[in-house]
C-alpha cells in the first residue's frame, strides 16, 4: 500500500483525489488538511479512518470539539499542514493547497525526502529555484498534477529531455475567449467562474478567465523542466482535448490528449511510476469533430505576458506577481475590484518589484509580504475610483 498524505483535501483537487484513491486498491490516506471547511474534513477523516489532520484556519479549528473526536490528532494554524508533513510518515504527499499557503508544505516535503505530487503551482511560481534546488539535493521526485504539466512530464520522459526543442501548453481561453476589453469591463464573479471545459476551484477559475493561470503555468514549466522562457509557448485550444505538445529537434511534434478530467493527471501522479486503470469517460474523437487552435489575445488578456515578464526577472518578481494576483483575485471575488482591474493591479505591483532570485524561505515570505501590502494599498485606491 502506498501511504498518501493529502493536503487541501476539501478543495476541488483534494475531493477528486479522494475519488481516485477510493477506486484504487494500492493507495491509502494517512493524513488530511484543509483551510476552513472543517465539516467536510471531519467527514473525510472518519470515513477513511484517518487520525492525523491539519486545519489552517484557527477559528475553524476551535469549532471542533475534541471530546467528540477523541481519536483525532488535530494541528491548527498557518503552519499546520507543514507540521503534518514533518510528523506523519507517508510515501507520497499530494499538495493541493491553494496559493502561497502551499509553499511551506512543499519545502517540508523536500526536506523530508518524500515524493511530491504537486498541484500547488504557486510553490514553483513563488520560489521555483529554491524548490527545484532542494528537490535535486534531496533526490525528491516532483510529479506535476497540473494537467498540462502532467502531459509534458510524460511527453518529455517518452522522448528524452535532450530531444526536446520547445514545448507548447494549451489554454481553453476561459469563459471570455473572443471578447474585447470593453466587453469585459463589467463582468461579474459568476460569469468569471463559469469555466467552459474544466471543473475547478474559484481561484484557478478566475485565473483561467484572466489567462493568468496560463502565465503561472509558463513559470511552472520553466522550473519543472529546466526550459528557458522562449522554449515555452501557449496556444488557445477551446476543446481542451490536447493538453500539451513537445516539438523535438527532428521536427516531430508529439501531443498528449485526453478528456478534460483532473482525475487523469491526479491518478497518474498518485500511481507514478506505475500506470493504473481509471474509470473515466472515454474521449470520443469523432464526436469532438474538429480541434481548433488560436493565438492568445495579449491585448485583452495581458496577464499572461506579465507572468512571462516576471519570469525573466527572476523569483522575486514571480513571487510579487503571485502575491498581487492573489490579492487582486480575492478583491474581485469580494466585489471590490473590477475584472480588468486584476491584471492592472498585478502590472502595477510588478512594475515596482525587485528582481533576482530567492535563497531562503524567509526571503520568499518577505517579498510575498511586501507585494501583498503594496497590492492592498493600490487596490484600495482603485476601489475608491470604481
Ligand atoms: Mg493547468
Amino acid at each position: 500500500m502506498r501511504r498518501v498524505l493529502l493536503l487541501g483535501s476539501t478543495g476541488s483537487i483534494g475531493t477528486q483525489a479522494l475519488r481516485v484513491i477510493a477506486a484504487s486498491s494500492d493507495l491509502t490516506v494517512v493524513g488530511l488538511s484543509c483551510d476552513r471547511n472543517v465539516g467536510l474534513l471531519l467527514e473525510q477523516a472518519s470515513s477513511l479512518g484517518v487520525s492525523h489532520v491539519a486545519i489552517a484556519d484557527e477559528a475553524a479549528a476551535r469549532t471542533v470539539s475534541s471530546s467528540l473526536y477523541p481519536e483525532l490528532r488535530i494541528r491548527s494554524g498557518a503552519e499546520a499542514a507543514a507540521r503534518l508533513v514533518r510528523e506523519v510518515e507517508a510515501d507520497l504527499i499530494l499538495n493541493a493547497i491553494v496559493g502561497f499557503a502551499g509553499l511551506e508544505s512543499t519545502l517540508a516535503a523536500m526536506d523530508g525526502g518524500c515524493a511530491l505530487a504537486l498541484a500547488n503551482k504557486e510553490s514553483l511560481v513563488c520560489a521555483g529555484s529554491l524548490v527545484v534546488r532542494r528537490a535535486r539535493r534531496k533526490g525528491v521526485d516532483i510529479i506535476p498534477v497540473d494537467s498540462e504539466h502532467s502531459a509534458l512530464f510524460q511527453l518529455i520522459a517518452a522522448s528524452g529531455p535532450e530531444s526536446v526543442q520547445s514545448v507548447t501548453i494549451t489554454a481553453s481561453g476561459g469563459p471570455f475567449r473572443g471578447k474585447t476589453a470593453a466587453e469585459l469591463s463589467g463582468v461579474t464573479r459568476e460569469e468569471a467562474l463559469a469555466h467552459p471545459t474544466w471543473s475547478m476551484g474559484e481561484k484557478i477559475s478566475v485565473d483561467s478567465a484572466t489567462l493568468m493561470n496560463k502565465g503561472l503555468e509558463i513559470i511552472e514549466a520553466h522550473h519543472l523542466f529546466g526550459l528557458s522562457y522562449d522554449q515555452i509557448e501557449v496556444v488557445i485550444h477551446p476543446q481542451s482535448v490536447v493538453h500539451a505538445l513537445v516539438k523535438l529537434v527532428d521536427g516531430a511534434l508529439l501531443a498528449h490528449m485526453g478528456v478534460a478530467d483532473m482525475r487523469v493527471p491526479i491518478g497518474f501522479a498518485l500511481h507514478y511510476p506505475e500506470r493504473a486503470p481509471m474509470s473515466i469517460p472515454e474521449l470520443d474523437l469523432a464526436s469532438v469533430g474538429a480541434l481548433g487552435f488560436e493565438r492568445p489575445d495579449g491585448v485583452t488578456f495581458p496577464a499572461m505576458d506579465l507572468a512571462r515578464e516576471a519570469g525573466l526577472k527572476g523569483d522575486k518578481a514571480t513571487c510579487s506577481l503571485n502575491a498581487a494576483n492573489e490579492v487582486a483575485v480575492n478583491a474581485f471575488l469580494a466585489g471590490r475590484l473590477p475584472f480588468l482591474g486584476i491584471a492592472e493591479l498585478v502590472g502595477a505591483v510588478l512594475g515596482e518589484s525587485p528582481a533576482g532570485d530567492l535563497g531562503t524561505y524567509e526571503e520568499v515570505v518577505d517579498v510575498d509580504t511586501w507585494a501583498r501590502h503594496k497590492a492592498q494599498k493600490i487596490c484600495a485606491g482603485m476601489s475608491e475610483s470604481v
